[in-house]
């Protein structure tokens, strides 16, 4: 049976977490094998087009309705040892989207702030207490509270946007991206690691691909695509020269790796403007994925263009299967 019947359009499944509690541990939004497995079975494994077919029948139009291709972003260690041996179990090819600033030796504080939250919280919503805690020290607790009053609407609107997120993670990702911004968040989360103890260089290379990996999943099949150099939250806010950069310099790093032309990309948290698309074109990229199912900003459609195709979140599906 396929899973989303209902839809009349073909998009992308998107994976980011795996975990095996032993190597990989459990966090917010993970899951195990097990569950990439029933997974693929509840989707049905005639419905998912491997990675290469699905950009060729793009570029074609020969993509139906039931199809839908499998996505997974920020080039995590935990896809390769988790989610890989599942893929070559059901023989299916994917997209693995991938930032390269880590491969340049920068701390990717993405992936350890987010270790941070799961290992050293008992659940998340005791990290969002010390989070705001903290801040509201450092900021004034009117301040904040007035903030969020002051966007209450628009956080209305995340919540619409975003229904696998809780009221908890909207506030904390709207205070994370539109008061602190990138640089301040860094320090209030260096302040609560430094707080409980955490050693930063015992984490180095602990969560995302090498050089090699990318190269293993490349030479068994699977297509790697865009991601940005330094996958910012807020990419739409970048300047246009700042945006071309990003993504020249994840390209010319990933071909230098591959020898081999980079043809997708998935937007960093699904967020790009005009400027990103004309990049994306003048730079030979095809196909392109947003995080969403839904229409937003001036698309006047599903799929709206080339650089817009629509993808479905891996925890709506799980839902469903429950
Ligand atoms: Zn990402």
């Amino acid at each position: 049976m396929y899973f989303n019947r209902k839809n009349s359009f073909y998009h992308g499944v998107m994976f980011h977490h795996f975990h095996d509690n032993k190597k990989h541990l459990k966090s917010q939004g993970s899951i195990n094998k097990a569950t990439l497995e029933k997974l693929i079975n509840y989707i049905g494994r005639k419905n998912i087009i491997d990675a290469a077919d699905f950009l060729k029948r793009f570029r074609t139009n020969k993509l139906k309705k039931n199809h839908v291709c499998l996505t997974f972003d920020d080039s995590l260690k935990c896809q390769f040892d988790i989610a890989k041996p599942i893929l070559d179990k059901f023989n299916i090819k994917a997209f693995f989207f991938v930032y390269t600033a880590c491969l340049k030796g920068e701390p990717n504080y993405i992936e350890i702030f987010r270790y941070f939250r799961s290992t050293f919280y008992k659940n998340i919503n005791f990290f969002y207490k010390d989070f705001f805690s903290h801040i509201k020290k450092k900021y004034n607790k009117i301040k904040i509270e007035n903030f969020l009053d002051k966007h209450h609407n628009e956080r209305s609107e995340w919540k619409k946007k975003f229904t696998y997120y809780s009221y908890q993670d909207i506030n904390f990702r709207f205070i994370r991206d539109k008061f602190l911004g990138e640089k301040k968040y860094k320090i209030i989360m260096l302040d609560l690691i430094k707080k409980k103890g955490l050693n930063l260089n015992s984490l180095k290379n602990k969560f995302t691909l090498n050089k090699r990996e990318i190269l293993s999943l490349h030479n068994s099949g699977h297509l790697i695509g865009l991601h940005t150099h330094t996958h910012p939250f807020q990419f739409n806010n970048l300047k246009y020269l700042d945006q071309r950069k990003e993504y020249l310099t994840n390209k010319k790093i990933l071909e230098k790796i591959l020898k081999t032309k980079i043809l997708s990309v998935a937007h960093p948290c699904g967020s790009y403007n005009k400027d990103t698309l004309k990049i994306l074109n003048s730079i030979g990229v095809q196909l392109g994925f947003k995080q969403i199912m839904t229409k937003d900003g001036s698309m006047k459609k599903i799929n709206n263009s080339k650089f817009e195709i629509a993808r479905e979140d891996h925890s709506k599906i799980v839902k469903k299967i429950k």
